[in-house]
């Protein structure tokens, strides 16, 4: 049975243990954490391996696309959010050996990069293979959008029926955005949703989404022509977009709000306060730089206690799919987010957000989370370690 050691273990439902050990059986399950300090502590039969730095579970990515790999560097940065999506809807197509070879791809360099759990979006059935294939767990949330064309909810929900069908377990049917799912589309998405499911949204991404929801007018008129749809028969409620999804979307479902970018405090008591079964609000700071040049204001969601997760959105708005390398981009531009909140972020709040926190999420006794070695933070204890240019992560198990 192996044990490792390092300068602190992060449990993550615990305090950090200085020296602490763990130790786990042959298929990963952690049959110890000790802490050297406690009275009642006896070495292991055999020492544990000693590493520097510190030791953490694996991570979990709450919101990906995998099945848009292909389209890495295919859109310029800093375009905004409404070029951005033209670029995907009008891109995404190429050969489905070259789609299945970058899905296969990124799941492996996922896994090398510590990610164990992953909420994935998808329209298409394209991932599924790999999803049955890999190590990593998978949570499928298939997406379902009409433009806001009620007239065209019914067609749009059959065609991601099939998509639906393919994904393995865990998955559930969810909205895209507010500002592209009609009410009938809404309806059909709820009932699909039987059980426990975790569910998604893409939330206030850009000033345009709030923009129509509060006035009916601004840029995404424009956006909306261009594919054809119209926005005659939408009647702007005069409120921030969150608004009209919490009205339409299931508060009994365990309910995942992405991006955030310009989600105001009171808008996130106000979800908190509809949310039955758990208000999970996932950032994926480097999609926010790459598309909009803008992050979302973490202190609110400190002040208000709200459980944030972390994504990577997909490589068509991201350089790689890392949560390191979303924690670094936190810790370069808002630097007063301690380490703690980050690796619960990155870690046991993705694990609940997806329902894996039986076995994900945390280094607790009888979980099977992962572990990884973080190397080469600034600081020396855990009061003002950081995440630093040079910080590294290695998956031990
Ligand atoms: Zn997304």
């Amino acid at each position: 049975m192996p044990s490792y050691t390092a300068d602190y273990l992060y449990p993550i439902a615990a305090e950090p243990i200085k020296n602490g050990i763990v130790t786990l059986d042959d298929h990963g399950t952690i049959i110890y954490i000790q802490d050297p300090a406690a009275p009642d502590y006896t070495a292991p039969a055999t020492p544990p391996e000693k590493l520097g730095g510190i030791l953490i579970p694996g991570f979990v990515n709450a919101h990906c696309h995998l099945e848009l790999s292909h389209l890495r560097g295919r859109s310029a940065t800093g375009k905004t959010l409404l070029p951005f999506l033209v670029d995907v809807v009008t891109l995404r197509g190429a050969s489905p050996e070259e789609i299945e070879a970058t899905i296969r791809k990124q799941d492996r360099l996922m896994w090398e990069a510590g990610i164990q759990a992953v909420g994935d979006i998808c329209n298409q059935d394209d991932t599924a293979a790999t999803k049955r294939d890999s190590p990593i767990r998978y949570y499928s949330f298939v997406e379902m959008f009409d433009f806001l064309q009620a007239g065209q909810a019914e067609a749009s929900y059959e065609r991601y029926l099939p998509a639906y069908a393919a994904q393995p377990e865990p998955k559930s049917a969810v909205p895209h955005a507010p500002y592209t799912v009609s009410e009938p589309l809404y309806s059909r998405i709820n009932a699909l949703n039987t059980g426990t499911e975790s569910v998604s949204i893409h939330n206030q991404e850009t000033p345009a989404e709030d923009e129509l929801f509060q006035t009916g007018q601004g840029a995404f008129r424009e956006f909306f022509a261009g594919f054809g749809a119209s926005l005659d028969d939408f009647k702007a409620p005069g409120t921030p977009s969150i608004y009209h999804a919490l009205q339409h979307m299931d508060p009994r479902k365990r309910t995942l709000f992405v991006h955030n970018t310009l989600t105001a405090p009171e808008a996130i008591l106000a979800a908190e306060a509809w949310g039955e079964n758990g208000v999970y609000w996932v950032t994926c700071p480097n999609a926010n730089l790459y598309i909009e040049n803008r992050l979302p204001r973490y202190d609110h969601f400190l002040d208000a206690g709200a459980k944030v997760c972390i994504g990577t959105d997909s490589l068509t708005s991201n350089w790689q799919l890392s949560i390191l390398e979303e924690l670094r981009t936190i810790s370069r531009y808002q630097s007063y987010v301690p380490l703690a909140s980050l690796l619960r972020w990155a870690t046991l709040n993705g694990a609940e957000a997806l329902q894996f926190d039986a076995d994900l999420g945390s280094l607790e006794r009888g979980k099977t989370p992962g572990l990884l070695n973080l190397t080469d933070l600034t600081g020396t204890t855990p009061e003002d370690f950081r995440i630093g240019a040079g910080t590294q992560v290695r998956r031990i198990a």
